[in-house]
């Protein structure tokens, strides 16, 4: 180790800049970031600087080095462009014992000031020794997704709740207990925004850290529509942390191997027309598993709260007084298009969107067609695959042209990703002979055109039997890979 990490305290205390410019500036800004008196001392100053002198934010003497700027100071940073001015403001400071930093000259150093994520009062830094500072920035932004936004609320928590877990938890316990509550069901309540409630959770812990069976909780997570990408942070979090995944079969496998390994895998099912287990038991099972003192990850496809029985599933916990959160997620609709390069709205085709749902009930859905039928907007039917007959027959008896543009997505954002580009008088045909597999997303509308022009996404996937690209005349089949 060729530095030692300290954090240090420069509150109020005066901190030489030498340099106005933009380098200056942004040193500048973390210096005050730590609340240091800034002193500045250049012959002229960049406009962000400028700007705080006129609010006296810094103290500004114009002119050039002089050794006499080194009075007082606890910490010199060396930013001017000029490598002998750097060298000898340098010297002099580590001749007065003075920490020093020359900006991107680390023979200069006698510190040198890290990438840092900053959740005050957590903060995280990071250094290569000089030897790479883009590198350090690199694995910061890694850090940075690693480290909930909300570390440093949750952070003054646990000081204020310090003294009450020592007084109440026994001294071998406490590791274990805090371990518990900073990346349990307190901490998620705090990163929610929800600071009374993990008031009451921890207070709650405190109580539980007595008791065999401390009360679980529910997650119910969205796993977007395949892509693990694009799955939240907190979706990811949760996941690694759950005792139990309930999950369906919408659910990619590559999301679902993302929870804790050890975590126990339930699924419930809901292929069409044979749902491996009835909705209601679904969310008994929930109940039952949280009152079990575990923590449970419900795990959808998509987002939750769309075409999800979200919220029944949170009806019934929220009756039985058990704790929850929902995690959103990207919804189908917003993942195909993007992956299929259809905008849902544009300018010059669509003012709105609308999602509704395809499915079949009796034969019928019970949409309203006529406002489906309007111009200047985008629908996208989820469930549609079986009612597509439905859904053109409907449409086009209601005004909509039969050369209206339809694109049927199959399995979006996954590499078995195809769309397959039609009209509504051409899109069953071209369903009869492709054969896309479920789950699909049916989107009407003319931004249905831009496909081929914003098409990026190229899915790397195994070839289907009979998935030939057209030969001759005929309606258009537009696969990912040719
Ligand atoms: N909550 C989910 C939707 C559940 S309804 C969400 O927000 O996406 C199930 C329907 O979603 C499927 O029938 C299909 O129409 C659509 N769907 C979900 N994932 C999909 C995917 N990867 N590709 C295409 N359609 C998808």
């Amino acid at each position: 180790m060729d530095f030692f990490p300290i954090f240090i305290d420069i509150r109020q205390k005066p901190v030489l800049v030498v340099g106005g410019g933009e380098v200056a500036s942004r040193k500048v800004a973390l210096l005050r970031e730590a609340q240091a008196r800034v002193r500045i001392v250049a012959p002229e100053l960049c406009p962000a600087l400028e700007d705080l002198r006129q609010k006296d934010a810094i103290d500004y003497r114009a002119g050039y080095y002089q050794d006499s700027d080194l009075e007082d100071c606890h910490l010199v940073i060396a930013a001017t462009d000029n490598d002998t001015v750097n060298q000898r403001i340098s010297n002099q400071a580590q001749q007065r014992r003075i920490p020093v930093n020359a900006v991107d000259q680390p023979e200069y150093c006698s510190f040198i000031v890290p990438s840092i994520i900053d959740r005050s009062p957590v903060v995280a830094a990071v250094s290569t020794g000089g030897a790479s500072p883009v590198l350090a920035r690199l694995i910061r932004t890694r850090l940075e997704s690693l480290i909930p936004a909300g570390y440093g609320r949750l952070a003054d928590l646990a000081r204020r709740f310090r003294d009450k877990v020592k007084a109440r938890v026994p001294f071998d316990q406490r590791r274990r207990f805090w371990e518990k509550v900073l990346s349990g069901g307190v901490a998620e309540r705090v990163f929610a925004g929800q600071m009374e409630e993990a008031e009451a959770a921890m207070d709650r812990a405190l109580e539980d850290s007595a008791s065999p069976s401390p009360m679980g909780e529910v997650y119910l997570v969205g796993g977007g529509p395949g892509d693990p990408d694009l799955l939240t942070f907190r979706a990811l979090r949760l996941m690694q942390q759950a005792d139990v995944v309930v999950y369906d079969r919408l659910v990619a496998k590559a999301i679902l191997d993302l929870s804790r390994r050890d975590a126990e895998r339930i699924y419930v099912g809901k292929e069409r027309s044979h749902h491996a287990m009835r909705q209601e038991e679904i969310n008994e099972l929930l109940a039952r598993l949280a009152k079990e003192g575990k923590k449970v990850v419900r795990l959808k496809g998509g987002d939750p709260f769309i075409f999800g029985r979200g919220g029944e599933e949170i009806h019934t916990l929220a009756e039985q007084g058990i704790p929850f959160q929902v995690v959103p997620a990207i919804t189908a609709a917003s993942g195909c298009a993007a992956y299929a390069g259809i905008p849902l709205t544009h300018r010059d085709y669509a003012q709105s969107v609308t999602f509704v749902t395809g499915h079949l009930k009796d034969g019928t859905m019970n949409l309203n067609w006529e406002q489906l039928a309007q111009p200047r907007q985008t629908v996208v039917f989820y469930m549609g695959l079986v009612g597509l007959p439905v859904i053109c027959k409907e449409l086009t008896a209601h005004g909509v042209s039969p050369d209206m543009p339809i694109a049927l997505v199959q399995q979006g954002t996954t590499e078995k990703q195809r769309v397959f580009k039609g009209t509504l008088g051409t899109i069953q045909e071209i369903v009869a002979r492709e054969h896309p597999k479920p789950p699909t997303l049916i989107i009407v509308g003319k931004v249905v055109e831009l496909h081929e022009r914003l098409s990026w996404y190229k899915a790397p996937q195994h070839p289907q039997k009979g998935a030939t690209s057209p030969v001759g005349p005929g309606p258009e089949v537009l696969k990912l890979e040719a």
